[in-house]
């Protein structure tokens, strides 16, 4: 690995740490690599140019089982630690991971073709702060407060871990989806296995052996890389498994639920989104027009939360609808590994072909403004996509209604503000959302009424450890981030204390015998 702060790293460099680093295999158990042993093999490729990174033994049925086993094992001793001692541990990885930032960052960018300035400057530095976070959560995990509430008894509430948590995360955002998954369960106790998307094993690996070398004791975090319908759905349904938490499509959670469902596991479903973003004629439309490009281009649109579909009231419209255009085209793409590149490819070349479909598509029923294509010359053998803005299409539209996930943004105009908010709440997402508005009335109004887990005013698209991320209607339920993803992570117990050390209760009167 170069010295970041020396010569710019290359995908070549990169590529022989991710060989070196895994050559052990892309699972990780009970603090070992070791391969899969479903007898297919998978290729981790750099989508920014389709060369080889890393070929791995997937993980099948019985890896899992080994996984579990050793979270399994793990959990006592974890569970029985004090909230201090699983603290310590954690700051201890919020301090390897930050003395790692730039290899993380780099093996991002590797596998995922984003742009190094985003893994620097979003991923790495997001997911080192969530550490930081929990490590300081682990100590604050509260009940109720006690209290005699029958009056015959002290209550109180005791806050308890749940088990063996099984997580599955998709391959937008390896790094910060095994974060969301793995800290909030470990600062309460629990064990883990997650299973990565098999696209983007590297980081959470990466990730995992932080985690180890910090301290934290072997089998609390392991990693099994495997495909979705086998290793995945074994996850889900296995018996020693207290928990999914499921990050993807909203059809996969559908399938998760329906197993984890059949053998009565707490569930947690982050899924998918399609994300308004409503100008109302008030907004400064400079801002609108910044935060429009951004929000839907971050990560190549691979976002959930990403801005897809732009209401603009009239007045605007045709305002909003041309400095898109005009940004978008001064957006670079680019060799994600070059200083001076905004936007990198797709995550694969069957995830722009699916993205290209969805456009073409919509030429028959729409008005393409920008983008539609596919870069040739230096970027053709990559996963890229041109920036896209599509006008024009009809509410009920597969553009606007279904989850595109790449750099597309549909913008559709609108009249009153009854309307603006009507149409945003009109799919059947609701991850997240942003107003954009200088009227405070209005601006409040929206965020009360628009259905979404996350409603950003004036901005779309930052986060932040403090506070919840998760969704609304098909976008799933439950909390990732935030000291309200305990609620996912813990069950509660309410502990009750006789105080009148009487044999003959009052209450028994109810089951044998007469009031005196
Ligand atoms: P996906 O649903 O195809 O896959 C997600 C994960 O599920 C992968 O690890 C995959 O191997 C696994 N999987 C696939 N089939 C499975 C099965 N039958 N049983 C168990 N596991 C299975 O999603 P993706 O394409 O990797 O990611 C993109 C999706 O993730 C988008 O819909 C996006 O909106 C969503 N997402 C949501 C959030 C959120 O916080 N709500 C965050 C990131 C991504």
């Amino acid at each position: 690995m170069r010295n970041p702060t020396s010569a710019a790293p290359t995908p070549a460099d990169v590529t022989a740490l991710a060989r070196e680093r895994f050559a052990g295999g892309a699972n990780l158990v009970a603090g070992r690599l070791t391969q899969g042993t479903s007898g297919r093999t998978h290729t981790v490729v750099d989508p920014a140019t389709g060369a080889d990174v890393l070929t791995y033994e997937l993980a099948g049925a019985g890896d899992v089982d080994a996984a579990v086993a050793a979270a399994r094992g793990a959990f006592p001793s974890w569970a029985g630690a004090t909230p201090g001692e699983r603290s310590d541990a954690m700051h201890r990885f919020a301090g390897v991971l930050a003395e790692r930032a730039e290899q993380f960052a780099q093996l991002e960018s590797l596998q995922c073709g984003k742009p190094l300035k985003l893994s620097r400057e979003f991923d790495v530095p997001g997911s080192i702060d969530n550490t930081a976070y929990f490590a300081g959560a682990a100590r604050h995990l509260q009940g109720q407060s006690a209290g005699e509430y029958s009056g015959d008894h002290t209550s109180y509430v005791r806050r308890e871990p749940i088990g063996v948590v099984g997580s599955i995360a998709p391959w937008n955002y390896p790094l910060q989806m095994a974060a969301w998954k793995v800290l909030p369960a470990i600062a309460a106790g629990n064990t883990i296995v997650l299973k990565p998307a098999e696209l983007t094993p590297l980081t959470s690996l990466l990730f995992a052996q932080a985690a180890s070398d910090a301290g934290i004791p072997d089998g609390v975090v392991n990693v099994v890389t495997g495909a979705g319908k086998e290793a995945g759905e074994h996850l889900v349904g296995h018996p020693d498994v207290a928990m999914t938490s499921f990050t993807g499509s909203t059809g996969v959670g559908r399938r998760v639920a329906q197993i984890a469902t059949a053998t009565v596991k707490r569930l947690h479903l982050e899924l998918g989104g399609k994300a308004p973003f409503v100008v109302f004629d008030d907004a400064d439309l400079e801002a609108a027009v910044h935060g429009a490009v951004a929000g839907a281009l971050i990560n190549s649109g691979q976002d959930c939360t990403a801005a897809t579909r732009a209401y603009v009231q009239r007045p605007l419209y045709d305002a909003f609808v041309s400095g898109v255009a005009d940004l978008m085209a001064t957006v670079r793409l680019g060799d994600p590994f070059a200083p001076d590149t905004d936007l990198g490819p797709l995550i694969s070349h069957a995830q722009r072909d699916r993205v290209a479909a969805f456009v073409d598509r919509a030429r028959s029923y729409a008005r393409l403004v920008t983008g539609g294509t596919v870069p040739g010359g230096a970027l053709k053998n990559g996963a890229y996509y041109t920036p896209t803005l599509i006008a024009d299409a009809a509410q009920d539209s597969e553009a606007v209604q279904a989850e595109i996930f790449g750099p597309v943004l549909v913008v559709l105009p609108f009249d009153s503000d009854d309307e603006g908010i009507r149409l945003a709440n009109d799919t059947p997402y609701g991850l997240a959302a942003s107003a954009w508005s200088t009227g405070v009335y209005r601006a409040n109004r929206a965020t009360r009424e628009i259905k979404a887990g996350c409603v950003w005013v004036n901005d779309h698209i930052p986060i932040i450890s403090e506070m919840p991320h998760g969704g609304y209607k098909a976008s799933g339920f439950g909390k990732d981030m935030s000291a309200y993803s305990f609620e996912e992570y813990t069950q509660v117990k309410h502990v009750m204390f006789d105080n009148t050390a009487v044999a003959a209760k009052d209450w028994h009167r109810t089951v044998f015998g007469d009031r005196p």
